[in-house]
């Protein structure tokens, strides 16, 4: 049996390993599908204090493993299928074998949201995708027209970096205004390569005949009028969902499926804990994910010592 489990490995997670591991509670971190986590499919990392350079994402995550790994954190590369926080110890289901642990930390943190059309869906790595860090180099965007969708941060850095690649472009969003930061938004508007598209969705993307990406039908939410835009990738950049289904019936979720804790980092179990993206739509940047996994980490650590002594 495990004293600490920790599900999610990005900041949330390997910063709530860190400390549960130099509190000498062993964690086991169980991975998840994407290792580090979404922070891992970005570029440089500007904003986390510490790096006056910037530092790269996956670096970044590396080297929180590294730290964690040095007092003691062992990783797992794994998915938990179900959870039982009915009784103690918790049962978790990881890839059909079971773990217990006497306290879990939940880090899912988020996934990329998708624009919901059955074309999106039908071509997606074949020109649609969700990560140009991941996908913006390949050979069928190089030199050619490309779109990114969503008017915030995320959509202004794929924007940005996919300039190195495309040969335009276009920047859609559903507003005449970006929600993205203030240095964000201007760097891309002055950016000659990116040529934005106000107040318009996407409509359908194009060809699911000929399999792959050749253009967008794009909608202009204040006239009406329809257009097309020729590109080779569409980038979807439109925020993220908290990855949180498995929690369903298990702990208090709100509406939208963020994880609602109850103080701190607690949440409606005791022994069950919170940190990150999965329970924050408000801050959701990596310096608060780590914060709220150290907060975590302190709470279970507490939690554990109350029930020994
Ligand atoms: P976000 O800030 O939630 O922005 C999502 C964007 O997508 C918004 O512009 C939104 O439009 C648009 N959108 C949402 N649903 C849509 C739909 N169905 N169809 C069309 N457009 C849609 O998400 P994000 O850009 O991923 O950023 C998430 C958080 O990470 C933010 O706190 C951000 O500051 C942070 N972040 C920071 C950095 C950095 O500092 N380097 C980089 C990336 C992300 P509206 O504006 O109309 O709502």
């Amino acid at each position: 049996m495990k004293q600490v489990v920790i599900i999610g490995s990005g900041c949330a997670g390997w910063t709530a390993a860190l400390y549960t591991a130099r509190a000498n509670l062993q964690p086991l971190v169980l991975t998840g599908a994407q290792p580090g986590g979404l922070l891992t499919t970005t570029t440089t990392v500007e904003n986390f204090p510490g790096f006056p350079d910037g530092v790269d994402g996956y670096e970044l995550m590396t080297r929180m493993q590294k730290q964690a790994e040095r007092f003691g954190a062992r990783a797992q590369f794994g998915t938990v299928e179900a959870v039982d926080f009915s009784k103690r110890p918790f049962a978790l289901m990881v890839d059909g074998e079971k773990v217990e642990a006497r306290a879990v930390i939940i880090a899912t943190g988020a996934s990329h949201r998708h624009l919901g059309l059955e074309s999106e869906a039908k071509l997606e790595n074949k020109g649609v995708t969700y990560c140009a860090t991941c996908d913006g180099a390949l050979p069928a965007f190089r030199n050619k027209p490309l779109v990114v969708v969503g008017g915030g941060d995320s959509a202004c850095e794929e924007a940005n970096y996919l300039t190195r690649f495309g040969s335009v472009v276009h920047l859609i969003h559903r507003r005449d205004q970006l929600r993205a930061s203030k240095i964000m938004a201007e760097r891309t508007l002055a950016n000659p390569k990116i040529k934005p598209v106000w107040n318009s969705v996407v409509t359908d993307v194009l060809d699911v005949a000929q399999d792959q990406v050749t253009g967008v039908r794009v909608k202009n939410v204040k006239t009406g009028a329809e257009s097309m835009i020729d590109c080779a990738g569409l980038f979807v950049a439109i925020g993220h969902v908290p990855s949180t289904q498995l929690f369903k019936g298990q702990i208090a979720l709100d509406q939208s499926g963020y994880i609602v804790p109850t103080q701190g980092a607690a949440t409606n179990v005791p022994g069950v804990f919170v940190a990150g993206d999965c329970a924050d739509h408000v801050y959701r940047q990596a310096i608060t994910a780590a914060g709220m996994g150290c907060a975590a980490a302190i709470e279970a650590e507490r939690f554990l010592a109350a029930q020994n002594g």
